[in-house]
C-alpha cells in the first residue's frame, strides 16, 4: 500500500471533500506509486483522509476516489459508482424525446477524469486522468454491461491528457468502430453525430435544455445563430417556427453536418442560411449593412480554459456581446453563453452588462441558463459548473 502524507494544515480542502490534492500540498510519499495507482492520503498527524489516484506529471497530483477508510478501490467500487451515475439519469430525458445523454460527468459523479456520453446504442468515453486511464479496461467492461450499449468508442484526444503525461488517443475500445455518422434524437428532433471527429465526444449535450428554451421563444423571429456547430440551436429555432435563421460558423466541415441535420428533420429548410465565416467579422459586416434580428445566439468556444486567461477572454466576450446587442431590434432576445471554466457566472454577467452599457442598449435578464442536469455539479466540486448563459431582452 502507498501512503501520501500532506503538509501540516493542508488537509482543509479534503475535509470539505474537494477531490483534488495539488503537488505543493504533499509532504512525503511512502513507497513508489506508479501513475494511476491508488494511494491512501493522510493528514500530517497521520489521520486517514481519502483513497486517491496518483499522477506524477500533473499539478493535480491526487484525485480522490473515496472518503471511506473501509472502501476498497476495485472493480466492485467502480461498478457501484457507474451504477449510481446511470441511475441518477433515469427519467431525465423521455426516451421518445431523446436518446443522447451524458452518463458520467467526472468529478461530479465521483469518477474523476471519466466522461461518458451515450448516443443511442453507442457510448463515447474520455479518460482524462491517470486514475481513469489506469482503470480503463475495467470501466469499459462495466459501462457496456451496465448500459447494454453496443459499442464503446474512446475520445481521449483532449488536451488535458498532456497535463497528466498521457498521450492523446482515439479509437474503438469495445465493439466495432461506429459508423461515420450516428443518428440521435434530442428534444424530439433528429441529429447526425460524428463521434470520431466531432468536437468533444461529437455533440454539445450540455445545451439540450437551453435549445429547448430557445425553441419555445423562437416563433416568428428572425434569428442569428453564432458559433452554430452542427446546427443545434438553428434546428431548434426552425422547429420553433422561426421566420428565418442565419447560422454562422468558421468551419465548413461542421456546417456540412448542419446542412444534413436540417435535411433530416421535416423543417422549412429554405428559411435557414448557413454562412461560413468568423463571427467577429460577420457581426461587423451585419452592422455595416444595418441588418437586424429578433433573436441572437452567442455560443462561442472556450475562450478561457483557466482563470489566468480570463482577462483576454473577457475582451472576446465583450466584443461579440456588444456587437450582437446592437443588432437586436427592440424586444429582441439574446441567448449568450460562456463555457469557460476560468470565467465565473458573476464575471460573465458583468462583462455582458459592460457590453450593453457601451452599446447604449437597455436590457433585462429574463433567464439564467446552465448546463443540462445530466452534467451535474457536485457541491464539493464547484469547478464542475462551467456553462453559464443569460437570456436578455433588449428594451
Ligand atoms: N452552438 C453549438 C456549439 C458551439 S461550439 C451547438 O449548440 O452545438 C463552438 C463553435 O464555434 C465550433 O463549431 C467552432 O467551429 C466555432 N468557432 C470557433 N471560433 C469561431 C469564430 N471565430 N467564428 C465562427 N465560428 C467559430
Amino acid at each position: 500500500m502507498y501512503t501520501v502524507r500532506l503538509k501540516a494544515g493542508r488537509e482543509k480542502s479534503l475535509l470539505r471533500r474537494h477531490p483534488w490534492v495539488f503537488a505543493g500540498a504533499i509532504d512525503s510519499i511512502q513507497g513508489a506509486p506508479a501513475d494511476g495507482d491508488t494511494v491512501q492520503v493522510e493528514s500530517h498527524p497521520g489521520e486517514f483522509l481519502a483513497w486517491a489516484a496518483y499522477s506524477s506529471a500533473s499539478q493535480i497530483r491526487l484525485r480522490v476516489w473515496s472518503w471511506q477508510a473501509d472502501e476498497t478501490i476495485d472493480a466492485g467500487f467502480f461498478r457501484r459508482r457507474v451504477e449510481r451515475a446511470i441511475t441518477a439519469r433515469a427519467g431525465l430525458v423521455q426516451p421518445e424525446r431523446g436518446n443522447a445523454v451524458r452518463l458520467v460527468h467526472a468529478e461530479s459523479d465521483g469518477l474523476p477524469g471519466l466522461v461518458v456520453d451515450r448516443y443511442a446504442d453507442t457510448l463515447v468515453a474520455q479518460f482524462l486522468s491517470s486514475g481513469a486511464e489506469h482503470w480503463k479496461e475495467t470501466l469499459a467492461d462495466l459501462l457496456l454491461e451496465l448500459t447494454g450499449a453496443r459499442r464503446l468508442y474512446e475520445r481521449s484526444d483532449a488536451e488535458v491528457r498532456r497535463l497528466e503525461g498521457l498521450d492523446e488517443y482515439c479509437g474503438p475500445l469495445r465493439g466495432a468502430a461506429p459508423p461515420e455518422r450516428l443518428q440521435v434524437i434530442e428534444n424530439g428532433l433528429k441529429f447526425w453525430v460524428d463521434v470520431a471527429h466531432g468536437h468533444k465526444t461529437g455533440y454539445y449535450l450540455d445545451q439540450r435544455d437551453n435549445r429547448q428554451r430557445l425553441m419555445q421563444m423562437a416563433a416568428g423571429r428572425q434569428v442569428l445563430d453564432c458559433f452554430a456547430y452542427t446546427g443545434g440551436f438553428t434546428i431548434h429555432a426552425l422547429a420553433g417556427r422561426a421566420e428565418s435563421v442565419l447560422a454562422v460558423d468558421s468551419s465548413a466541415e461542421v456546417l456540412a453536418l448542419a446542412r444534413d441535420n436540417l435535411a433530416l428533420n421535416e423543417l422549412p429548410v429554405g428559411r435557414a442560411e448557413l454562412l461560413e465565416g468568423d463571427v467577429f467579422q460577420v457581426l461587423r459586416q451585419l452592422r455595416d449593412r444595418r441588418q437586424t434580428f429578433d433573436m441572437i445566439v452567442l455560443d462561442p468556444p472556450k475562450f478561457a480554459p483557466t482563470a489566468a486567461l480570463a482577462e483576454q477572454a473577457a475582451r472576446g466576450y465583450k466584443d461579440i456581446n456588444l456587437l450582437a446587442l446592437k443588432l437586436l431590434r427592440p424586444g429582441g432576445l439574446l441567448f449568450t453563453f460562456s463555457c469557460s471554466g476560468g470565467v465565473s457566472a458573476d464575471l460573465f454577467q458583468k462583462i455582458v452588462a459592460g457590453a450593453a452599457l457601451d452599446a447604449g442598449v437597455q436590457a433585462q435578464i429574463i433567464d439564467y441558463l446552465h448546463q443540462a442536469p445530466d452534467h451535474p455539479v457536485a457541491l464539493n466540486f464547484p469547478e464542475g459548473a462551467y456553462l453559464k448563459g443569460l437570456v436578455l431582452r433588449v428594451g
